[in-house]
């Protein structure tokens, strides 16, 4: 950490003095493996500011996008909405940043700045015209693809990137951009806190941030995993109880006992085992973003007043909120740093649930 302002990109070329040649790690078409390529950055602009990229997060939906199980995806795709870097240089009319500042940028780039949703702060359900520009696989205000964070450099607004607290290492802090902000937003949202019983399922990149941030938070934490093979993890990030989902007691010792459950597991789950799982008025908000619509029959919320909700990552000041939060809690992801090469190894691990708890990629390796 402590070189984080002394290092420059070597891999990084400015050209003609307007945009730039960035190394990065492409994949060419749906599914292909990645490999490295160069991307165009665009000039920087009065109000942008280039990241010396350090470290950049793999999150599940890189690979949903990868394989376009969401949609037909822009390729080639760089993926990456976990980056977390150093400011190289600023634009002339910067005023948030100087060179040298730790920074990370999560999901989005850019928004209309007008609707009522981006004046709330809301930026990540923006109503404008194209809604939010995604960080990669989206079409930038340029009418360019926008490539994401397994890449050398990024060029970005400087009101679209956030601060990283001095006391988080970079790699640590890169997946609190997406995995941090979508538990933490709706913990927040609906008041995860002392008195409160929450539960997560799934322990994977998304789970564990919500084990640590609940847990700082105050509330009571429960994971609920497909078996007890990570429990002695669980319990270590914060975990109060750990539960086996396989285990079909979980589902009738726990019954009527949440008050939120938030669900980041990314493949189909029998929704009404786990909203029965709630107490009356409990919430259970999903977050993970499967490839095939999840179905319930409504009987279960009914018979509760129980909600079914969903959330997305977080707004500009709420993802500003969680960094400060968790540098005031000491908390970063726990990460497994790779070299570049290694990301198609690492989609795999992901795949078959050999990750604890988030890879991240070195970007001096691209
Ligand atoms: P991940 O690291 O792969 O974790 C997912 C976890 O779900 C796994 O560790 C596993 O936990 C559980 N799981 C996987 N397959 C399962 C199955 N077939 N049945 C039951 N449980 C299963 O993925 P992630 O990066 O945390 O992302 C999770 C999901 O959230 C993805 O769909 C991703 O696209 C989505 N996402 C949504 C947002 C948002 O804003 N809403 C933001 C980021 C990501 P156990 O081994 O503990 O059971
Ligand atoms: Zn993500
Ligand atoms: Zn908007």
């Amino acid at each position: 950490m402590t070189n984080d302002t002394n290092t420059t990109n070597a891999t990084t070329q400015s050209t003609n003095g307007t945009t730039r040649t960035v190394a990065a790690y492409a994949a060419q078409r749906p599914d292909a493996p990645l490999a490295r390529t160069t991307v165009t950055r665009r000039a920087v602009g009065e109000h942008d500011i280039v990241i010396d990229i350090k470290y950049s997060g793999i999150c599940h939906s890189d690979i949903h996008q990868v394989g376009e199980d969401w949609g037909t995806g822009i390729f080639p795709m760089v993926p990456g909405h976990e980056i977390a870097g150093v400011v190289g240089e600023v634009g002339p009319g910067v005023t948030r940043w100087k060179v040298g500042d730790r920074v990370g940028v999560g999901c989005f780039v850019d928004s209309c700045r007008e609707c009522d949703n981006c004046k709330a702060g809301l930026q990540q359900y923006c109503t404008g015209e194209g809604g939010a520009v995604f960080t990669y696989n989206a079409m930038g205000k340029d009418g360019l693809p926008t490539y994401g964070g397994y890449a050398a450099e990024l060029v970005v607004d400087e009101a679209y990137a956030l601060s990283i607290p001095d006391n988080l290492p970079l790699d640590a802090a890169a997946p609190l951009l997406c995995a941090g902000i979508t538990l933490y937003s709706p913990l927040a949202h609906w008041g995860a806190g002392p008195g409160k019983k929450v539960a997560i399922v799934g322990l994977g990149g998304l789970g564990h941030m919500g084990v640590k941030i609940a847990h700082a938070m105050g509330a009571e934490v429960t994971v609920l995993s497909q078996s007890l093979r990570k429990r002695e993890d669980g319990l270590k990030l914060g975990a109060d109880h750990y539960r086996a989902t396989s285990d079909p007691a979980t589902f009738t010792e726990l019954a009527g006992s949440f008050d939120l459950i938030v669900n980041t597991v990314s493949a189909d789950l029998d929704l009404s085992a786990y909203v029965g799982l709630l107490r009356t008025d409990g919430t259970l908000v999903q977050v993970g973003m499967p490839e095939k619509p999840l179905t319930m029959h409504p009987y279960p919320l009914a018979t509760g007043r129980r909600s079914l909700a969903g959330s997305m990552i977080g707004g500009l000041p709420e993802t500003q909120e969680m960094l400060d939060f968790c540098g005031e809690h000491g908390i970063g992801a726990e990460i497994e740093v790779i070299r570049a090469e290694q990301i198609n190894e690492a989609y795999r691990r992901v795949l078959d649930g050999d990750v604890r708890f988030r890879f991240v990629i070195d970007a001096s390796t691209i």
